[in-house]
């Protein structure tokens, strides 16, 4: 068993954990990065599969992820704009598909108007949050025990708006059916992104990606961590004290390397906090806390063809339905790549509903779906491949964790509260950024800021 000194033990090498690490070292303190995978980048990963470069996790960067922006430039690593000239394509619950330019979808005026409304209320909502804080907000209790379904369905009567907003949150972004999570938790999402409408702005929450792949950016950093990051090292427990005088110690036992230090960080996701034994055991609250804290689930689709096909027929390749099994599609085609890449998605119980089909038939609902939206080219793509982060044991689910319903307002208030040594890193936990590669980033230096003052302190005291 290799034993190593450090300052501070990171569990998990993703966006979080390598950013705490590299914020750390900076500082001047020691680090080692203990990653359960054989790679790091965590929920970002991209990879080649039968010869296409495909972004199996997160890779969309919007104009607000000033974090996330701020450390690409760092790394020397370059963006690129999504394709988005031509119509999109909208399915309603006639079933037709409709083309469509703008950001209102091709709705009756009565659905367009209820929609507006609703998007008005919810951005009226989210000004009124700190994302810091969402258990502040003047209606907490009142929102964190309504389900996102049934609050939709008390604004308004009209079936097809109410599908439609609850689409941005639900299928879109915590992939969990909407009367699986509390308004509260969807105002979160919104504030968390600046506002209701720029989530359902596809051109500004889908706007950049990264050159050579959001991997890249964890890969930049373990190069410059080097040796710091151990692979294929899951830990298993965290043996931990604080004495009177402040003073704390932490070991972090993996199968391979014990790491001995002052303080961890835990950047996982918080479904997978139960997967470690802390010694002594946590205190009664995180135990509770943990357990109301789950991820969503989504199959995100990749779909690649000789040339992007639809472009040629004045399509962007974005379309959206909340009644089809695919809810989006976009053009998702790699930087100067000349092959036409699509991605889709497919969320919480249609997903389920996917996953009780074979392999072949599951793939040909799929492309018939994405058909629906573009044609018949679809059906034939030279590449096809399914990301399905719910089988994987280091995560779970997609694309992060929220509260069940009433779990926000009455839990979140503790979820940084770090625990002796031991502190909590991971998009799951962000304000801005919750839920994204910018959120895991701001909580990577947000817990080294507050791990720097700690050791300051310990330091002083010792002498
Ligand atoms: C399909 C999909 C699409 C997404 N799309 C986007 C997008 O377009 N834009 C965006 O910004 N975000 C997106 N996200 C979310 C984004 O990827 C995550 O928010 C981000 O990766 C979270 O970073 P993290 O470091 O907090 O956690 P993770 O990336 O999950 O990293 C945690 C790490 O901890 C490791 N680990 C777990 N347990 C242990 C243990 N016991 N010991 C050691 N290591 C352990 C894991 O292996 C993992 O490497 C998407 C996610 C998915 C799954």
């Amino acid at each position: 068993m290799r034993i190593i000194e450090s300052d501070v033990v990171v569990v998990g090498a993703g966006p979080s954990g390598l950013t705490a690490a590299r914020e750390l070292r900076k500082a001047g303190h020691s680090v080692t990065v203990l990653e359960a995978r054989d790679r790091v980048g965590g929920r970002t990963h991209t990879d080649v599969i039968d010869g296409a470069v495909l972004e199996l996790g997160g890779q969309w960067v919007s104009p607000d992820q000033e974090a996330l922006i701020g450390l690409l430039k760092e790394l020397g690593l370059e963006t690129y704009s999504r394709y988005r000239e031509g119509e999109s394509v909208y399915i309603g619950a006639d079933g037709k598909a409709v083309r469509y330019t703008g950001e209102m979808f091709p709705v009756s005026r009565r659905t367009s108007a209820e929609m507006t409304r609703l998007i008005d209320e919810l951005d009226r909502l989210a000004a009124q949050m700190d994302p810091k804080a969402p258990w502040e907000h003047p209606q907490a209790r009142e929102l964190d025990t309504v389900s996102f379904h049934s609050w939709l369905r008390q604004q308004s009567d009209d079936e097809e708006a109410c599908n439609n907003i609850g689409l941005f949150i639900a299928g879109g972004m915590l992939t969990k059916p909407a009367h699986a999570f509390s308004t509260l938790q969807a105002v979160l999402m919104a504030a968390s992104a600046g506002s209701f409408s720029n989530l359902v702005d596809e051109d500004f929450i889908l706007d950049k990606r990264v050159v050579g792949g959001m991997q890249s950016v964890s890969e930049r950093i373990a190069a410059e961590l080097g040796d710091c990051v151990v692979l294929n090292s899951p830990v298993r427990t965290l043996r931990w004290s604080e004495s009177q005088d402040g003073t704390t110690t932490v070991t972090a036992i993996s199968e391979s390397v014990t790491v001995n230090a002052r303080y961890a960080v835990m950047a996982v996701p918080p479904n997978l906090y139960s997967r470690v034994s802390y010694e002594p055991p946590l205190p009664r609250r995180q135990h509770q806390m943990h357990q109301h804290q789950s991820l969503g689930l989504v199959i995100k689709v990749h779909a690649v063809y000789e040339t992007p096909f639809w472009r040629e027929d004045g399509l962007s390749g974005t379309g959206f339905s909340a009644g089809s099994i695919v809810q989006e599609v976009y053009d998702n085609t790699n930087h100067e790549d000349s092959r036409g890449t699509l991605v889709a998605f497919i969320s919480d119980e249609k997903a389920d509903a996917m996953f009780e089909l074979s392999v072949e038939d599951r793939r040909r609902q799929i492309l018939e779906s994405i058909a629906g939206f573009l044609g018949p080219k679809a059906l034939e793509p030279e590449a096809y491949y399914e990301s399905d982060w719910g089988s994987e044991e280091w995560t779970r689910g997609a694309y992060a964790a929220s509260y069940d319903l009433g779990g926000l307002h009455r839990y979140a208030k503790h979820q940084l509260t770090p625990v002796g040594p031991i502190y909590w890193s991971s998009s799951d936990l962000a304000a801005e950024g919750y839920q994204h590669v910018d959120g895991a980033v701001r909580m990577g230096q947000l817990t080294a800021r507050n791990i720097t003052t700690a050791l300051q302190k310990q330091r002083a005291l010792i002498g």
